[in-house]
């Protein structure tokens, strides 16, 4: 169905691969997943309203409803290579599948990623994305392994998202340091490079999604152990500090969602290694924490007051 529209969305998308034998066109795509390799897959789902405010640009839902895909495979250390995209529509918009192309092919041409195929649906604004990446036998990363004694790094700042959002929803748009962070809501970026240099080092790893109390629960969850978290160690960009005070910009960086860094756990000889390399690719890596026995998640500030909430339902965060 809606062949012009399919084909507005493929032109803009375009991305010549070898391991691509059929794309967009057909019933289905046909893929060549190189010798020795396996294959990750992720699907994420974004409903207008609930994962992205009601008003967001088209080119930037574009954008992100890949970026949080691709986020999923740089948890992994997967490199990316396709996706499928089923987009439902309340009406054939043409401006804005132009626009929702372009945005998600800024971000899929840096990736060399290829758009294989689709569907195309009319209803409430939904966007699902499934990618598909590569990654050696053996050699992703997951969430199960992290080891007590380990220590909890995060790529990049936290909360920024979160901020970008109260601003949003405050109309507090306009100055560079508002953009800044709505810009970290809207584009965020799949720190591919940094789980792909993790792969040799890191002991277990999950994309922040949820908030990194919520996601380093998963990581302690899954590998049976607790962590212990210092919460003026966060890393928070200087907008962040300069537009929230200090306890609602830590609740961001400790709760907030849609940040998509990295959080991930290493041996403590690995750390310098591992904080050079990242630093090297841009986002930088600082240690927050450490692994700890027990299956809690603790949280202390300065004066190793305790702020701590259990890794299962952080609903109360008073500093
Ligand atoms: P079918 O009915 O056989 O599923 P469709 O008419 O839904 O075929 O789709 C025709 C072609 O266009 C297929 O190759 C499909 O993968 C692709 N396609 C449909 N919607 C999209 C989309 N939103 N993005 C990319 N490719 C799409
Ligand atoms: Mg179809």
């Amino acid at each position: 169905m809606e062949f012009s529209l399919i084909d507005r969305i493929r032109e803009r998308t375009a991305q010549g691969r070898d391991d691509v034998r059929l794309g967009i066109g057909d019933d289905a795509a046909l893929l060549a997943v190189p010798p020795g390799q396996e294959l990750a897959v992720a699907i994420d789902t974004m409903i207008e309203g609930v994962h992205f405010p009601r008003g967001t640009a088209a080119a930037d839902i574009g954008w992100k409803s890949l970026a949080v895909n691709l986020s999923d495979l740089a948890a992994m250390g997967a490199t990316p290579a396709w996706a499928l995209l089923a987009l439902t529509l309340q009406n054939a918009d043409v401006e804005f599948i132009d626009n929702f192309a372009t945005g998600f092919a800024q971000l899929a041409k840096a990736y060399r990623l290829a758009l294989v195929g689709g569907d195309t649906t009319r209803g409430a604004l939904t966007v699902s994305v499934a990618v598909h990446g590569f990654v050696p036998p053996g050699k992703a990363l997951t969430r199960a392994g992290a080891q007590i004694g380990d220590a909890v790094l995060v790529t990049g700042t936290l909360g920024d998202a979160a901020g970008g959002l109260r601003l949003v929803q405050q109309n507090g748009r306009g100055d560079a340091q508002s953009d800044y962070l709505i810009e970290r809501l809207n584009r965020p970026t799949p720190r591919i490079a940094a789980g792909l240099a993790l792969r040799e080092r890191a002991s277990a790893c999950i994309d922040i999604s949820d908030g990194l109390l919520a996601d380093l629960g998963h990581i302690c969850e899954i590998s049976g152990v607790g962590a212990d978290v210092d919460a003026d160690l966060l890393p928070r960009s200087s907008a962040l500090l300069d537009l929230f005070d200090d306890a609602v910009s830590r609740e961001f960086a400790l709760s907030g969602g849609d940040d998509y860094e990295l959080c991930f756990t290493v041996p403590m000889r690995h750390v310098a290694a591992v904080q050079a390399d990242l630093a090297k690719l841009g986002c930088g890596a600082t240690r927050i924490g450490r692994i700890v026995e027990g299956d809690r998640i603790h949280v202390r500030d300065r004066d190793g007051q305790r702020l701590e909430q259990s890794r299962k339902g952080w609903d109360h965060f008073s500093a």
